[in-house]
């Protein structure tokens, strides 16, 4: 399969505005005087790289696909799932799906571009409903959303079934693993370049702590990955940020990343012990969504306590459903105890 022949014309005759620096690279340079920048050095006076060489080959290295593979969005991974829409999508016409209850984003992004996304609500389990995500695909769906593991429920996807829904979907599938840093579960990085529909998000934003600079990535076909380097902005990431992120990678995994894990399980193993939790589902990632007795009112209750947690008791399957996330030991104690002195 040529995924190509899924992305919207006139993305693929599209001539990207070519940069100072896509004309002119080498050394030996005595004045850089293409770009109408200002000479005096301040750390920034320059444009940085638009393609992003050095952190391509530090991402590859981290994370297993070839530099070629990878698309770098400079507003977090938020900006490769606006991109996904764009490329793929033609406004007012195509269509994508996603399962829900999931990550909100998707569909702000697909009413930006003018797609209407077709939720499919997960199995009341929250396994995934894979005959009935296919069963609304048409010849105008060209996505498919599967965040793995899924917020807000905290579960990850097999990876046989996500591949099965690529083998048999004639669209692309996204994957999100915005969490897979913290799971034990095989990721579907492994399967980028050799299963030509899928894309997996990944993101330093949550494992690595480094939500505020806004770095996230696409992996896919280097066919594709073409794609999204002519429609992002010529400098998306700023060269600030490049280099801070060169900096806080040069140790392959994220920091604290023991200490996240334990007290994921302390968390789990706290919360069964408290009656004011109904059920607290499993988790793999940095977050445990628990059904409670009465959301509301332990949501209020946390918050007197200057704890803030997510209410998501309003999403689908979720009803009674507050979603936490596993801080310091010092704040997970805190919310503990806030919750087992809660009394309706
Ligand atoms: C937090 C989150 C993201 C956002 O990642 P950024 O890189 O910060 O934009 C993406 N997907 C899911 C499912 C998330 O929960």
């Amino acid at each position: 399969m040529d995924p190509t022949r899924l992305i919207r014309q006139n993305i693929l005759t599209l001539e990207p505005y070519s940069t100072a620096r896509d004309d002119f690279q080498g050394d030996n340079v005595s004045a850089w005087l293409d770009a109408n920048e200002s000479p005096w050095q301040n750390g920034v006076n320059r444009y940085p790289d638009p393609h992003q060489r050095e952190l391509k080959k530090r991402v590859s290295d981290i994370f297993g696909p070839s530099a070629d593979s990878v698309f770098m969005g400079g507003a977090g991974s938020d900006e490769a799932i606006d991109l996904t829409f764009r490329i793929f999508c033609n406004p007012g016409v195509d269509n994508a799906i996603a399962i829900t209850p999931s990550y909100g984003v998707y569909k702000v992004a697909a009413q930006i571009n003018d797609v209407v996304l077709r939720e499919v609500i997960l199995n009341p389990d929250f396994s995934l409903p894979v005959e009935r995500l296919l069963a609304e695909t048409d010849d105008n769906t060209k996505l498919i959303w599967i965040c793995s593991p899924n917020n807000p429920t905290g579960n990850s996807f097999p990876p046989e079934q996500i591949l099965e829904i690529c083998h048999k979907f004639n669209g692309m599938v996204v994957v999100d693993e915005a969490y897979a840093d913290f799971s034990s579960q095989p990721s579907l990085l492994s399967h980028i370049g050799r299963q030509p529909n899928l894309i997996v998000l990944r993101t330093f934003s949550k494992a690595w702590g480094m939500a505020g600079m806004r770095c996230g990535m696409a992996f896919a076909d280097p066919r594709i990955i073409t794609y999204y380097d002519r429609v992002k902005y010529p400098y998306n990431m700023s060269g600030v940020i490049q280099k801070m992120l060169l900096e806080r990678t040069a140790s392959p995994l994220p920091p604290h990343l023991d200490l996240m894990l334990s007290e994921i399980t302390r968390m789990k193993e706290e919360l069964e012990k408290c009656p004011q939790i109904i059920k607290v589902f499993p988790t793999d990632a940095n977050f445990i969504l628990v059904k409670t007795v009465d959301a509301d009112k332990l949501y209020d209750h946390l918050l007197g306590g200057g704890v803030i947690v997510r209410n998501r008791s309003r999403m689908p399957l979720c009803e009674g459903c507050l979603r936490i996330t596993v801080g310091t030991p010092e704040e997970n104690s805190l919310t503990l105890s806030l919750i087992k002195n809660f009394r309706q």
